[in-house]
C-alpha cells in the first residue's frame, strides 16, 4: 500500500480555520495518513514586513495551531535561510526521498486560478495529486471548469475538496487584530494567545496613531 501524504502550503501570517478545516477534509476525503503543514519561507528582505509576522512566529503559530491533530505535522522543507522555495523543487525532494509516497497539494480555488503562472506547473501535476477548495464564493461550476481544462492541460490529477466556502483569510485577520477587533473562533486560541503575546499585527495601527 502506498501512503498518502497532503500538504498543506501557505504563508500563513496568521494560520487561520480556513487552512485547519481544508487540511482535515482533505485527510477525511481521501483517506491520508497525514497532512503535512508547510510554512513557506520569505527571502531575507521580506522578513519582518511592517504588517506581518517573522518566520519564526508564522513557524510557531502553526506549531500551536496543529498540536492537539495527531494526524497534522509541521514540515520545516520551505523554512529555508536561502528563502523562497519553488514547489516543484519540495515536492521533487520529497518524492525522491519517499518513493513509497503519493502527495496530495492542498490549495484553494485563488491559488488553482493562477495555478498556470507557478513556475512549471506541468511538472508539479507530475509530482503530486492537487486537491482544491472552493474560495471567495466562486461558483462551483466555475471550479469544475477550471479543474477539467487544467486536468487536460497538463495531464494532471486534480481533485476537487467537498468543503463549505470558508469565508476567511489571514489577510482579515491581520486588519481585525490591527484594528483591535475580535478574531476569536477565526483562530485557535493557543494563536490568538501568542499574536497578543507578541504583540503581532498591531504595528499598522500604531504607526497610524503616531500620525495622528
Ligand atoms: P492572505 O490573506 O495573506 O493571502 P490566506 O488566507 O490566503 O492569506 P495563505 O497562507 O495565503 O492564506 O493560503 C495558503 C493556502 O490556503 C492557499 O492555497 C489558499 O488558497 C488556501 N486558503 C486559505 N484560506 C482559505 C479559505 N478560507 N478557503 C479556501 N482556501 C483557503
Ligand atoms: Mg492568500
Amino acid at each position: 500500500m502506498r501512503k498518502r501524504v497532503g500538504i498543506m502550503g501557505g504563508t500563513f501570517d496568521p494560520i487561520h480555520i480556513g487552512h485547519l478545516i481544508l487540511g482535515e477534509s482533505a485527510y477525511q476525503q481521501f483517506g491520508l495518513d497525514k497532512v503535512l503543514f508547510m510554512p513557506s519561507g520569505n527571502p531575507p528582505h521580506k522578513q519582518n514586513r511592517e504588517d506581518g509576522a517573522s518566520n519564526e512566529e508564522r513557524v510557531e503559530m502553526v506549531r500551536r495551531a496543529i498540536a492537539s491533530n495527531q494526524h497534522f505535522e509541521l514540515s520545516l522543507e520551505e523554512m529555508h535561510e536561502q528563502g523562497y522555495n519553488y514547489t516543484r523543487e519540495t515536492l521533487e525532494r520529497l518524492t525522491t526521498l519517499h518513493t513509497d509516497t503519493d502527495y496530495y497539494f492542498i490549495m484553494g480555488a485563488d491559488s488553482l486560478l493562477n495555478f498556470e503562472t507557478w513556475k512549471d506547473p506541468q511538472e508539479i501535476c507530475r509530482l503530486c495529486v492537487i486537491v482544491a477548495a472552493v474560495r471567495d464564493h466562486m461558483p462551483a461550476q466555475q471550479l469544475d471548469e477550471k479543474i477539467a481544462r487544467l486536468n487536460v492541460r497538463y495531464s494532471a490529477d486534480i481533485r476537487k475538496l467537498e468543503t463549505p466556502n470558508l469565508d476567511i483569510s489571514s489577510h482579515a485577520i491581520r486588519t481585525w487584530v490591527a484594528e483591535g477587533k475580535s478574531c476569536r473562533y477565526y483562530v485557535p486560541g493557543k494563536v490568538l494567545s501568542y499574536i497578543s503575546e507578541r504583540d503581532i499585527y498591531r504595528k499598522q495601527k500604531m504607526t497610524f496613531g503616531e500620525l495622528e
